[in-house]
């Protein structure tokens, strides 16, 4: 399974928590293919009523429809401007300085730049954002998930400071299918999941949602319905048979991600606003259910050491 440190959480926090009150406007950069799963959590929370613009990162590898039911669910929260952009138009990306601009009041331009905070998930694109903001090369970027760069301020034209935060963020591992998706969409590094695991999961959604992408990807005219043949199909149609004419699962879960990851499939979002509302509740319910046993068993070890000790 995944593993993170949760200690990073509670140091994101308090830095957040002590810059916050010097920023006039937040820019959250996100995965427009997982747009719940690369979002910051401490995000909600922390910015009380400052404006904050959701830029859907990558836009270009994510399902054009549903980018736009996530921006329409975005915007349902007061403050909240989301916008979908990709490397590929720059000028998308350039349209950041003068939405930034309005949305913080005159009076307080009048008195210092408008003060931007951007943010974002390792690999989310920020650097390649930042750089197209400055018209030149300022931050590292790099397919390297979680490069570590130190904070810095940059002005930008509009009249805008805008200020790189690298600390804040960790990715969201609960509900669980949100690490599966950070790992597909390369936001995890390598070392911390496994590729067989976390293709047996793509090819179940695909299977589901985008049926149509792994035929024509692997040239499959029938999809079985179980993971495990899926990947075994994929394997067998890219030649990654060992003895015995065996699929190598791990070979062909490695091509399935890889080309997930380029974008060979086509145009694909992980998860809508209704399936991470449904996994909410179910994680809810989940931890009262273990919550209620812990209490039971606690309750049932008291009673037994009562009765031993009569
Ligand atoms: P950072 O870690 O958030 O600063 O991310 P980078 O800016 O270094 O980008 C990480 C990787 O994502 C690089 O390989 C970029 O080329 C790639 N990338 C960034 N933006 C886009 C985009 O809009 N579309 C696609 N397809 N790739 C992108």
């Amino acid at each position: 399974m995944i593993n993170w440190f949760p200690g990073h959480m509670h140091k994101a926090r308090k830095e957040m928590a002590e810059v916050m009150p010097q920023v006039d406007v937040i820019i959250e950069v996100i995965d427009a293919r997982i747009p719940f799963s690369s979002e910051n959590p401490l995000v909600p929370s922390l910015r009380g009523n400052k404006p904050l613009i959701k830029l859907l990162n990558k836009a270009d590898l994510a399902d054009p429809q549903l980018t736009q039911i996530w921006i329409e669910k975005m915007e349902q929260v007061s403050g909240v401007k989301a916008i979908a952009v990709s490397q590929e138009k720059p000028e998308q990306i350039r349209a950041l300085l003068p939405l930034c601009e309005s949305l913080v009041p005159e009076k307080l331009r009048s008195i210092h730049p408008a003060r931007a905070m951007i943010l974002g998930i390792p690999n989310v694109g920020k650097s390649t954002i930042i750089n197209t903001l400055a018209g030149r090369t300022i931050a590292k970027t790099g397919n390297e998930a979680g490069i570590t760069k130190s904070q810095q301020k940059i002005k930008l034209d509009n009249n805008i400071l805008l200020t790189d935060t690298p600390g804040f963020l960790w990715p969201k591992l609960t509900p669980p299918s949100c690490g599966f998706r950070l790992a597909i969409t390369g936001a995890l590094k390598e070392t911390v999941f496994d590729y067989g695991e976390i293709a047996f999961f793509a090819a179940d959604y695909l299977y589901q949602h985008y049926p149509d992408a792994l035929k024509n990807r692997y040239q499959l005219d029938e999809l079985p319905d179980v993971d495990l043949e899926i990947i075994e199909a994929i394997g067998q149609k890219r030649g990654c048979t060992g003895k015995g004419g065996r699929v190598d699962l791990q070979k062909s879960s490695s091509i399935l991600i890889n080309e997930l990851r380029a974008g060979l499939l086509g145009k694909i979002t992980w998860e809508t606003p209704d399936m991470v509302e449904t996994e909410i509740a179910k994680a809810k319910e989940d931890d009262l259910k273990k919550a209620q046993e812990k209490e039971e068993k606690d309750r049932e070890r008291k009673l037994r050491t009562k009765k031993n000790r009569r």
